[in-house]
């Protein structure tokens, strides 16, 4: 290796420590902590962590001074001590990967100033919460927190609503704090607009660590339920459901809206491995020939629940289709 200065240099580790749990704790994660002069994080977390803290410097912060926090890091990375700052989950979901790197880029960091920055991967609430309830996310998914701390509402509440629209099956991190209490039952009242109030949700609180806890409710009762800081809320898309204590999304979906599997024939004719009659080929098919048989843009439009732009954008387009492409075409395992 060939390095031009031999000061020693610093290292910044933003470490994810999964839930809580030591078992859940990475190999990589134990090993950072371990090679770090210094830890930086939340008490909460130092406290998670507290037996592998001996003889290191330790930082606690408090929940306000993310900032402060990063730029301490810089300074220790400067005089080239390794420096871990620690968060639960995931570093880089809602947690301090991000802000550490706008204060870098700010202080005129780059890559290759001689301060290695790692990011180490941990298991993030929505994956840890699922596992707990059983298989709510083998669909399309997606998180949304509900802080309004550096988020507008306007914003918060559109994603709510395009996500609720959309079907997606939905993490809500940060639902619910002492004196945040009116975001969830803005979230509900979102959600309700698009959503069967029987769509199941479930509720972990303080997944892997002592006092974890596990409630099933519906759209409808999530209100009822415990909700606080260290929950983190699943609610289910319109396919999901509970059984024998455990919430499942299946993976098959063309089993909901009646418009898009077309008719029983169609489903009859299914090919294992091959993209669903309805998928993006067998689809383009259909709406041509609707519309080759009368349907204007605008009904197709209302009938899959697609803008209208789109469905005209497509019908200009010569219908184009290698059936033997399409055939070949295998669906994912
Ligand atoms: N970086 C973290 C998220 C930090 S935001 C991660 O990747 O998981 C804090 C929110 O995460 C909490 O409000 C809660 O919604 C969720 N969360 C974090 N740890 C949790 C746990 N052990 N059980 C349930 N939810 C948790």
């Amino acid at each position: 290796m060939t390095q031009a200065c031999t000061a020693p240099t610093g290292k910044i580790m933003l470490v994810g420590l999964g839930p809580g749990s030591h078992d859940y704790l990475t190999g990589r994660a134990r090993a950072a902590i371990a090679e770090a002069d210094t830890v930086i994080g939340y008490a909460t977390y130092i406290r998670l962590v507290k037996e592998l803290l001996d003889g290191k410097e330790v930082i606690k912060k408090a929940m306000t001074e993310e900032l402060d926090r990063a730029i301490e890091a810089y300074d220790r990375a400067k005089q080239g001590k390794k420096v871990a700052l620690i968060s639960s989950g995931d570093a880089g979901v809602y947690g301090m990967a991000g802000p550490t790197f706008e204060v870098l880029f700010q202080a005129g960091w780059t890559p290759d100033s001689g301060i290695e920055v790692e990011i180490i991967p941990g298991a993030s609430a929505i994956n840890t919460c699922a596992s707990l309830v059983g298989a709510p996310l083998t669909h399309d998914f997606c998180a949304i927190s509900l802080s309004d701390l550096l988020t507008p509402w306007p914003t918060i509440a559109r994603r709510l609503d395009a996500v609720a629209y959309s079907d997606f099956v939905v993490a809500l991190y940060n639902p619910k704090s002492g004196r945040r209490t009116r975001q969830i039952q803005e979230a509900q009242r979102i959600f309700l607009r698009h959503r069967d109030p029987n769509t199941p949700v479930a509720i972990v609180k303080s997944a892997f660590r002592a006092k974890q806890r596990i409630e099933f409710t519906t759209l409808e009762k999530m209100l009822e339920a415990d909700i606080g800081m260290l929950s983190t809320v699943l609610i289910g898309n319109s396919n999901t459901f509970v059984k024998h204590g455990l919430m499942i999304t299946p993976r098959g979906y063309a089993n909901k809206y009646d418009v898009e599997i077309g008719n029983s024939a169609a489903r009859d004719g299914e090919k294992a491995g091959v993209s669903l009659s309805t998928g993006l080929n067998g689809w383009l098919a259909a709406i041509h020939a609707a519309h080759a048989d009368g349907q204007s843009p605008a009904e197709l439009a209302k009938a899959y629940r697609l803008p209208e732009d789109y469905i005209a954008a497509v019908l200009n387009e010569p219908l184009d289709i290698d059936t033997d492409e399409a055939a070949e075409e295998s669906a994912e395992a």
